[in-house]
Protein backbone atom coordinates (compact mmCIF):
# COMPACT_ATOMS: atom_id res chain seq x y z
CA UNK A 1 0.00 0.00 0.00
CA UNK A 2 1.06 3.35 -0.84
CA UNK A 3 0.39 6.07 1.38
CA UNK A 4 0.15 9.65 0.34
CA UNK A 5 1.73 12.49 1.78
CA UNK A 6 -0.48 14.73 2.83
CA UNK A 7 -2.99 14.96 5.43
CA UNK A 8 -6.37 15.67 4.56
CA UNK A 9 -8.90 17.29 7.38
CA UNK A 10 -11.95 15.60 5.15
CA UNK A 11 -11.80 13.20 2.92
CA UNK A 12 -15.66 12.55 1.37
CA UNK A 13 -16.39 9.13 -0.64
CA UNK A 14 -18.43 9.42 -3.08
CA UNK A 15 -19.33 12.66 -5.38
CA UNK A 16 -22.56 12.18 -5.61
CA UNK A 17 -25.37 15.11 -4.64
CA UNK A 18 -24.34 14.31 -1.18
CA UNK A 19 -20.61 13.81 -1.44
CA UNK A 20 -20.26 16.86 -3.56
CA UNK A 21 -22.21 18.93 -1.03
CA UNK A 22 -20.22 18.33 1.48
CA UNK A 23 -17.15 18.72 -0.22
CA UNK A 24 -18.56 22.51 -1.06
CA UNK A 25 -18.76 22.66 2.39
CA UNK A 26 -16.02 22.04 3.66
CA UNK A 27 -13.34 23.64 1.45
CA UNK A 28 -15.25 26.85 1.36
CA UNK A 29 -14.58 26.57 5.26
CA UNK A 30 -10.81 26.73 4.82
CA UNK A 31 -10.39 22.39 5.11
CA UNK A 32 -8.10 20.76 2.92
CA UNK A 33 -10.69 18.32 1.68
CA UNK A 34 -10.49 15.34 -0.63
CA UNK A 35 -13.41 13.91 -2.63
CA UNK A 36 -12.89 10.19 -3.41
CA UNK A 37 -15.20 8.87 -5.69
CA UNK A 38 -14.75 5.32 -7.98
CA UNK A 39 -16.51 6.70 -11.14
CA UNK A 40 -18.03 9.82 -12.54
CA UNK A 41 -19.08 12.57 -10.31
CA UNK A 42 -22.59 12.80 -10.07
CA UNK A 43 -23.68 9.47 -8.65
CA UNK A 44 -27.23 8.72 -9.24
CA UNK A 45 -28.01 12.08 -11.22
CA UNK A 46 -26.09 10.78 -13.85
CA UNK A 47 -28.76 7.84 -14.65
CA UNK A 48 -31.71 10.52 -14.00
CA UNK A 49 -33.15 11.57 -17.21
CA UNK A 50 -35.12 14.42 -16.18
CA UNK A 51 -35.21 16.20 -12.40
CA UNK A 52 -38.18 18.86 -11.81
CA UNK A 53 -37.75 18.65 -8.08
CA UNK A 54 -34.88 20.08 -7.52
CA UNK A 55 -35.32 24.26 -6.62
CA UNK A 56 -34.18 26.61 -9.19
CA UNK A 57 -34.47 24.50 -12.29
CA UNK A 58 -38.29 24.06 -13.21
CA UNK A 59 -36.67 20.72 -15.27
CA UNK A 60 -33.11 19.54 -15.85
CA UNK A 61 -31.12 16.86 -17.27
CA UNK A 62 -29.83 14.78 -14.34
CA UNK A 63 -26.22 14.91 -16.30
CA UNK A 64 -26.35 18.32 -16.47
CA UNK A 65 -27.07 18.78 -12.63
CA UNK A 66 -24.24 16.79 -12.01
CA UNK A 67 -22.14 18.48 -13.85
CA UNK A 68 -23.25 22.37 -12.54
CA UNK A 69 -22.72 20.64 -9.21
CA UNK A 70 -19.30 19.36 -9.95
CA UNK A 71 -18.09 23.01 -11.11
CA UNK A 72 -19.41 24.76 -7.97
CA UNK A 73 -18.09 22.10 -5.66
CA UNK A 74 -14.45 21.87 -6.89
CA UNK A 75 -14.30 26.28 -7.06
CA UNK A 76 -12.79 25.96 -3.68
CA UNK A 77 -10.14 24.19 -3.94
CA UNK A 78 -11.48 20.76 -2.89
CA UNK A 79 -9.61 17.85 -4.64
CA UNK A 80 -11.03 15.19 -6.66
CA UNK A 81 -9.50 11.83 -7.34
CA UNK A 82 -10.21 8.22 -8.63
CA UNK A 83 -10.44 5.86 -5.59
CA UNK A 84 -12.45 3.21 -4.98
CA UNK A 85 -12.63 3.13 -1.12
CA UNK A 86 -12.51 -0.72 0.72
CA UNK A 87 -11.66 0.48 4.34
CA UNK A 88 -11.97 3.22 6.65
CA UNK A 89 -8.96 2.40 9.61
CA UNK A 90 -9.48 4.32 12.74
CA UNK A 91 -5.69 5.27 14.08
CA UNK A 92 -6.06 7.31 17.38
CA UNK A 93 -7.20 10.65 16.16
CA UNK A 94 -6.54 9.90 12.30
CA UNK A 95 -8.71 7.92 9.67
CA UNK A 96 -6.89 6.26 7.63
CA UNK A 97 -8.82 5.63 3.94
CA UNK A 98 -7.67 2.63 1.91
CA UNK A 99 -8.46 2.91 -1.91
CA UNK A 100 -7.00 0.14 -4.35
CA UNK A 101 -3.52 0.65 -3.42
CA UNK A 102 -3.18 3.97 -1.93
CA UNK A 103 -3.81 4.73 1.80
CA UNK A 104 -5.40 8.46 2.68
CA UNK A 105 -4.48 9.94 5.94
CA UNK A 106 -7.30 12.87 7.54
CA UNK A 107 -8.75 14.15 10.22
CA UNK A 108 -12.42 13.36 9.39
CA UNK A 109 -14.20 11.34 7.03
CA UNK A 110 -17.85 12.00 5.37
CA UNK A 111 -19.16 8.60 3.78
CA UNK A 112 -21.48 9.50 0.83
CA UNK A 113 -21.48 6.53 -1.02
CA UNK A 114 -25.79 6.37 -1.68
CA UNK A 115 -27.81 2.78 -2.41
CA UNK A 116 -28.58 0.47 -5.37
CA UNK A 117 -31.84 -0.38 -6.62
CA UNK A 118 -31.73 -4.18 -7.62
CA UNK A 119 -32.57 -5.14 -11.09
CA UNK A 120 -35.17 -7.27 -11.85
CA UNK A 121 -32.68 -8.61 -14.92
CA UNK A 122 -35.02 -8.54 -17.88
CA UNK A 123 -35.16 -7.90 -21.82
CA UNK A 124 -35.77 -3.82 -21.70
CA UNK A 125 -34.95 -3.20 -18.30
CA UNK A 126 -31.79 -1.04 -18.93
CA UNK A 127 -33.13 0.32 -22.51
CA UNK A 128 -36.25 1.91 -21.13
CA UNK A 129 -34.44 3.04 -17.90
CA UNK A 130 -35.94 6.77 -17.37
CA UNK A 131 -38.29 6.28 -20.49
CA UNK A 132 -41.00 4.60 -18.51
CA UNK A 133 -38.69 2.33 -16.50
CA UNK A 134 -38.19 3.65 -13.02
CA UNK A 135 -37.25 2.83 -9.38
CA UNK A 136 -38.86 6.17 -7.87
CA UNK A 137 -42.33 6.73 -7.59
CA UNK A 138 -41.18 10.90 -5.82
CA UNK A 139 -38.90 11.45 -8.42
CA UNK A 140 -41.02 10.01 -11.61
CA UNK A 141 -44.29 9.56 -10.72
CA UNK A 142 -45.54 13.26 -11.69
CA UNK A 143 -44.44 12.29 -15.76
CA UNK A 144 -47.21 9.62 -15.94
CA UNK A 145 -50.73 11.66 -14.65
CA UNK A 146 -54.03 9.85 -16.70
CA UNK A 147 -51.43 6.81 -17.67
CA UNK A 148 -51.75 3.42 -17.08
CA UNK A 149 -48.67 2.01 -14.68
CA UNK A 150 -46.92 -1.76 -13.71
CA UNK A 151 -45.31 -1.84 -10.01
CA UNK A 152 -43.49 -4.89 -9.94
CA UNK A 153 -43.03 -6.07 -6.44
CA UNK A 154 -44.90 -7.12 -3.12
CA UNK A 155 -42.98 -5.33 -0.02
CA UNK A 156 -43.88 -2.14 1.94
CA UNK A 157 -42.09 0.32 -1.12
CA UNK A 158 -43.85 -1.84 -3.68
CA UNK A 159 -47.29 -1.77 -2.09
CA UNK A 160 -46.34 2.34 -0.04
CA UNK A 161 -45.11 3.51 -3.84
CA UNK A 162 -47.82 2.43 -5.90
CA UNK A 163 -51.17 3.73 -4.06
CA UNK A 164 -48.74 7.03 -4.04
CA UNK A 165 -48.62 6.71 -7.46
CA UNK A 166 -52.38 6.71 -7.63
CA UNK A 167 -52.67 10.41 -7.66
CA UNK A 168 -51.43 10.66 -10.73
CA UNK A 169 -52.24 7.33 -12.56
CA UNK A 170 -54.15 3.66 -12.54
CA UNK A 171 -51.64 1.00 -10.94
CA UNK A 172 -51.66 -2.62 -11.14
CA UNK A 173 -49.48 -4.16 -8.87
CA UNK A 174 -47.48 -7.38 -10.16
CA UNK A 175 -46.36 -9.89 -7.99
CA UNK A 176 -44.67 -13.28 -7.96
CA UNK A 177 -46.73 -14.38 -4.80
CA UNK A 178 -50.61 -14.93 -3.75
CA UNK A 179 -50.41 -12.04 -0.86
CA UNK A 180 -48.51 -9.26 -0.56
CA UNK A 181 -45.40 -9.04 1.89
CA UNK A 182 -46.29 -5.51 3.17
CA UNK A 183 -47.35 -3.96 6.60
CA UNK A 184 -50.95 -4.59 7.32
CA UNK A 185 -51.90 -1.38 6.86
CA UNK A 186 -50.17 -0.44 3.88
CA UNK A 187 -51.86 -3.65 2.30
CA UNK A 188 -55.19 -2.75 3.93
CA UNK A 189 -54.81 0.90 2.14
CA UNK A 190 -53.70 -0.17 -1.28
CA UNK A 191 -56.93 -2.46 -1.02
CA UNK A 192 -59.25 0.08 -0.58
CA UNK A 193 -58.05 2.42 -3.30
CA UNK A 194 -60.10 1.79 -6.40
CA UNK A 195 -57.36 3.13 -8.74
CA UNK A 196 -54.93 -0.23 -7.44
CA UNK A 197 -55.69 -3.76 -9.38
CA UNK A 198 -53.39 -7.07 -8.69
CA UNK A 199 -51.78 -9.24 -10.72
CA UNK A 200 -50.52 -12.39 -8.59
CA UNK A 201 -48.53 -15.02 -8.98
CA UNK A 202 -47.07 -13.01 -11.59
CA UNK A 203 -43.11 -12.52 -12.86
CA UNK A 204 -42.53 -10.08 -15.21
CA UNK A 205 -40.54 -11.44 -18.17
CA UNK A 206 -40.13 -8.85 -20.34
CA UNK A 207 -40.34 -5.02 -20.69
CA UNK A 208 -41.76 -3.46 -24.44
CA UNK A 209 -41.64 -0.27 -26.00
CA UNK A 210 -41.98 1.50 -28.96
CA UNK A 211 -37.85 2.11 -29.67
CA UNK A 212 -38.23 5.05 -27.11
CA UNK A 213 -40.77 4.49 -24.09
CA UNK A 214 -42.36 1.74 -22.49
CA UNK A 215 -45.46 0.37 -24.20
CA UNK A 216 -46.17 -2.73 -21.53
CA UNK A 217 -44.97 -5.66 -19.48
CA UNK A 218 -44.90 -9.47 -20.68
CA UNK A 219 -45.90 -10.93 -17.76
CA UNK A 220 -45.78 -15.08 -16.75
CA UNK A 221 -48.07 -16.84 -14.65
CA UNK A 222 -46.12 -18.58 -12.47
CA UNK A 223 -48.61 -21.23 -11.85
CA UNK A 224 -50.10 -22.23 -15.23
CA UNK A 225 -46.84 -20.47 -16.61
CA UNK A 226 -49.61 -18.62 -19.45
CA UNK A 227 -47.92 -15.49 -20.91
CA UNK A 228 -49.58 -11.97 -21.43
CA UNK A 229 -48.60 -8.63 -22.30
CA UNK A 230 -50.58 -5.67 -20.57
CA UNK A 231 -49.91 -2.83 -22.09
CA UNK A 232 -48.64 -0.02 -19.76
CA UNK A 233 -47.05 3.43 -20.08
CA UNK A 234 -44.45 3.49 -17.47
CA UNK A 235 -42.91 0.11 -15.38
CA UNK A 236 -41.90 0.83 -11.38
CA UNK A 237 -39.63 -1.72 -9.73
CA UNK A 238 -39.43 -2.16 -6.37
CA UNK A 239 -37.99 -5.01 -5.85
CA UNK A 240 -35.01 -3.87 -3.17
CA UNK A 241 -32.85 -0.77 -2.28
CA UNK A 242 -29.98 -2.07 -0.69
CA UNK A 243 -26.75 0.72 0.94
CA UNK A 244 -23.49 0.77 -1.12
CA UNK A 245 -22.00 0.26 2.99
CA UNK A 246 -19.68 -3.25 2.15
CA UNK A 247 -16.62 -1.04 2.91
CA UNK A 248 -17.57 0.28 6.48
CA UNK A 249 -19.17 -2.80 7.84
CA UNK A 250 -16.50 -3.78 9.72
CA UNK A 251 -17.10 -0.21 11.38
CA UNK A 252 -20.00 -1.45 13.28
CA UNK A 253 -21.90 1.85 12.38
CA UNK A 254 -24.73 0.67 10.45
CA UNK A 255 -27.89 -1.53 10.94
CA UNK A 256 -28.64 -5.17 10.24
CA UNK A 257 -29.52 -4.33 6.06
CA UNK A 258 -26.21 -2.15 6.14
CA UNK A 259 -27.74 1.26 5.93
CA UNK A 260 -25.54 3.69 7.81
CA UNK A 261 -27.25 5.21 11.41
CA UNK A 262 -26.51 8.56 12.30
CA UNK A 263 -27.66 11.78 14.25
CA UNK A 264 -29.50 14.69 12.76
CA UNK A 265 -25.80 16.14 12.54
CA UNK A 266 -24.89 13.35 10.42
CA UNK A 267 -22.76 11.94 12.84
CA UNK A 268 -21.82 8.27 13.49
CA UNK A 269 -21.18 6.47 16.79
CA UNK A 270 -17.54 6.82 15.66
CA UNK A 271 -16.01 10.29 16.03
CA UNK A 272 -14.93 12.19 12.67
CA UNK A 273 -16.71 9.76 10.56
CA UNK A 274 -20.14 10.88 9.25
CA UNK A 275 -22.84 9.70 6.87
CA UNK A 276 -25.09 11.59 4.21
CA UNK A 277 -27.62 11.07 1.82
CA UNK A 278 -28.87 7.95 0.37
CA UNK A 279 -26.61 5.32 2.39
CA UNK A 280 -28.00 7.16 5.58
CA UNK A 281 -30.87 5.23 7.78
CA UNK A 282 -33.18 7.66 6.58
CA UNK A 283 -37.05 7.74 4.87
CA UNK A 284 -36.53 9.99 1.89
CA UNK A 285 -33.88 9.28 -0.58
CA UNK A 286 -33.51 12.14 -2.98
CA UNK A 287 -31.14 14.52 -4.19
CA UNK A 288 -32.57 17.91 -1.84
CA UNK A 289 -32.34 15.81 1.18
CA UNK A 290 -28.78 14.59 -0.07
CA UNK A 291 -27.60 17.88 -0.43
CA UNK A 292 -29.18 18.95 2.81
CA UNK A 293 -27.07 16.10 4.30
CA UNK A 294 -24.23 17.32 2.73
CA UNK A 295 -24.02 20.90 4.10
CA UNK A 296 -24.82 19.72 7.53
CA UNK A 297 -21.99 17.32 7.61
CA UNK A 298 -19.44 19.63 5.82
CA UNK A 299 -20.38 22.15 8.52
CA UNK A 300 -20.02 19.62 11.54
CA UNK A 301 -16.49 18.19 10.41
CA UNK A 302 -15.61 21.73 10.25
CA UNK A 303 -16.45 22.21 13.74
CA UNK A 304 -15.28 18.85 14.72
CA UNK A 305 -11.86 19.85 13.59
CA UNK A 306 -11.62 22.83 15.62
CA UNK A 307 -12.49 21.44 18.46
CA UNK A 308 -9.89 18.62 17.88
CA UNK A 309 -7.18 21.31 17.20
CA UNK A 310 -8.11 22.93 20.35
CA UNK A 311 -8.14 20.02 22.51
CA UNK A 312 -4.19 19.11 20.71
CA UNK A 313 -3.26 22.09 21.45
CA UNK A 314 -4.21 22.08 25.06
CA UNK A 315 -2.61 18.68 25.32
CA UNK A 316 0.75 20.23 24.10
CA UNK A 317 0.64 23.26 26.35
CA UNK A 318 0.21 21.02 28.93
CA UNK A 319 2.84 18.75 28.37
CA UNK A 320 5.27 21.33 27.91
CA UNK A 321 4.05 23.24 31.29
CA UNK A 322 4.97 19.82 32.78
CA UNK A 323 8.40 19.85 31.42
C1 LIG B 1 -33.32 6.47 -11.93
C2 LIG B 1 -33.33 7.43 -10.77
C3 LIG B 1 -34.00 8.63 -10.90
C4 LIG B 1 -34.00 9.53 -9.84
N1 LIG B 1 -34.67 10.72 -10.00
C5 LIG B 1 -34.63 11.64 -9.01
C6 LIG B 1 -35.29 12.90 -9.16
O1 LIG B 1 -35.90 13.18 -10.19
N2 LIG B 1 -35.23 13.76 -8.11
C7 LIG B 1 -34.57 13.47 -6.93
O2 LIG B 1 -34.52 14.31 -6.05
N3 LIG B 1 -33.95 12.28 -6.77
C8 LIG B 1 -33.97 11.37 -7.76
N4 LIG B 1 -33.37 10.15 -7.59
C9 LIG B 1 -32.73 9.87 -6.31
C10 LIG B 1 -31.39 10.61 -6.21
O3 LIG B 1 -30.66 10.41 -7.40
C11 LIG B 1 -30.60 10.11 -5.00
O4 LIG B 1 -31.39 10.24 -3.84
C12 LIG B 1 -29.32 10.90 -4.82
O5 LIG B 1 -28.50 10.82 -5.98
C13 LIG B 1 -28.52 10.37 -3.63
O6 LIG B 1 -27.33 11.09 -3.52
P1 LIG B 1 -26.07 10.49 -2.76
O7 LIG B 1 -25.02 11.54 -2.88
O8 LIG B 1 -26.46 10.05 -1.43
O9 LIG B 1 -25.65 9.16 -3.53
P2 LIG B 1 -25.41 8.80 -5.06
O10 LIG B 1 -26.01 9.78 -5.97
O11 LIG B 1 -25.82 7.39 -5.18
O12 LIG B 1 -23.81 8.90 -5.19
C14 LIG B 1 -22.98 8.00 -4.53
C15 LIG B 1 -21.61 8.03 -5.19
O13 LIG B 1 -20.69 7.27 -4.41
C16 LIG B 1 -19.83 6.52 -5.26
N5 LIG B 1 -19.34 5.38 -4.51
C17 LIG B 1 -20.06 4.36 -4.00
N6 LIG B 1 -19.27 3.51 -3.32
C18 LIG B 1 -18.01 4.01 -3.41
C19 LIG B 1 -16.74 3.57 -2.91
N7 LIG B 1 -16.61 2.47 -2.17
N8 LIG B 1 -15.63 4.31 -3.19
C20 LIG B 1 -15.75 5.47 -3.92
N9 LIG B 1 -16.93 5.93 -4.43
C21 LIG B 1 -18.05 5.21 -4.17
C22 LIG B 1 -20.73 6.13 -6.43
O14 LIG B 1 -19.95 5.84 -7.58
C23 LIG B 1 -21.60 7.40 -6.59
O15 LIG B 1 -21.03 8.30 -7.51
C24 LIG B 1 -33.34 9.22 -8.63
C25 LIG B 1 -32.67 8.00 -8.50
C26 LIG B 1 -32.66 7.11 -9.56
C27 LIG B 1 -31.91 5.79 -9.41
Amino acid sequence: MEQTETIYDVIVIGAGPGGMTAALYASRSNLKTLLLERGIPGGEMNNTAEVENYPGFNSILGPELAERMYESTMQFGAEHVYGDVKRIVVDGDYRIVEAGKKTYKTRAVIIATGSYHRKLGVPGEAQYNGRGVSYCAVCDGAFFKGKKLAVVGGGDSAVEEGTYLTQFADVNIVHRRDELRAQKVIQDRAFKNEKVSFTWNAIVEEIKGDGQKVTGVVIRNKNTNEITEEAVDGVFIYVGILPQSDAFLDLGITDEEGWIITNEHMETAIPGIFAIGDVRQKLLRQITTAVGDGGEAGNRAFAYIEDLHDRLAAAEAAAETVD
